[in-house]
């Protein structure tokens, strides 16, 4: 049973908003695809793991703390004898390993995911301790990418690799398995304790809200295109024709204004400039009005 649905981190949210409306140096670039395709690999487990029948809980893409240290988990899964975290990688192409780690062939190396997972597997370990449980841990490395391949892969890891992965899940699913309230007192307790800190979010690049094009993004994914008025009532994608009400594309940019500047205070003037002029200030005010509560006073209202 899922209880944790999967959504991009806010990290990869400012990277998309960045590499729409901001020129990314090429290294900025590496490193959004990166992130996206991270997320599409998680996403094709996901499909994986609705499959399961086994009485089972899934909790997807927890970010939890202990002791200080942040650790993040792609799938936790939840059995009535063992917890079972998976950190998934997308990896595509060859890469070849031996006692240093992971390397991609005429590549730069990569962090060893088997290092992750142990310090993952640890952490795991002592938060469930301190919340009284005593489960074992199993964690494992999921290779999602069917074009992905490791020569001199090492034996006896906890590693998937993408030829195994349907008949991983086919014998995982046949794991006997008999939940009871406290497995689920367990999986609630985590999602509880889930924390948005990512540990990653200070590798963004630096942005201003003046360098930044303007406008209404296209909200359909990976069009990156910008939406021109549509009539009275829409807005309308020039590039894939997707059409959107007014309202929803007005309130799509102030979450992304909020996400991307989270010290701004909004109002009226900003979300006009950064919707790029299409709306008047009075719909848009409207549109905060009814969405918002309005702060401050008359002369510097602003919205929260
Ligand atoms: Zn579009």
């Amino acid at each position: 049973m899922l209880l944790k649905t999967r959504s991009e981190s806010n990290e990869l949210l400012i990277m998309r908003a960045l590499n729409t409306r901001s020129k990314l140096s090429p290294q900025e670039k590496k490193y959004y695809f990166k992130l996206e395709k991270g997320f599409q690999g998680e996403l094709m487990f996901d499909l994986l793991t609705d499959k399961l029948q086994s009485d089972m809980l899934v909790i997807n893409d927890i970010c939890l703390e202990i002791n200080d240290s942040i650790f993040q988990i792609d799938t936790l899964i939840i059995a009535q004898n063992t917890i079972y975290p998976f950190e998934i990688k997308n990896y595509y192409g060859d890469y070849f390993y031996d006692s240093d780690g992971f390397h991609k062939i005429s590549g730069p190396d990569i962090t060893n995911p088997l290092h992750q997972l142990s310090r993952c597997k640890l952490l795991l370990g002592q938060l469930l301790q301190s919340l009284g449980f005593n489960i074992p841990i199993e964690s494992t490395i999921i290779f999602i990418n069917p074009e992905f391949t490791l020569y001199q892969a090492p034996l006896k890891q906890p590693i998937i690799y993408p030829t195994q992965i349907n008949g991983f899940m086919k014998e995982f699913d046949r794991t006997p398995s008999k939940l009871n309230d406290r497995h689920k007192k367990l999986a609630d307790q985590l999602i509880s304790m889930h924390s948005n800190k990512s540990p990653y979010i200070t590798r963004l690049p630096t942005y201003q809200f003046n360098q930044m094009k303007k406008g209404i993004v296209c909200p359909k994914p990976k069009c990156d295109s910008y939406m021109i008025s549509g009539g009275d009532k829409t807005v309308v994608c020039k590039n894939c024709g997707c059409v959107e009400p007014n309202e929803s594309a007005i309130l799509r940019c102030v979450e992304e204004l909020k996400l991307l500047f989270p010290e701004m205070k909004i109002t009226t003037g900003w979300v006009f400039e950064w919707c790029g002029g299409i709306k008047s200030t009075k719909f848009i005010r409207r549109v905060l009005m009814q969405n918002y509560t309005a702060k401050g006073g008359r002369k510097f209202c602003y919205f929260e």
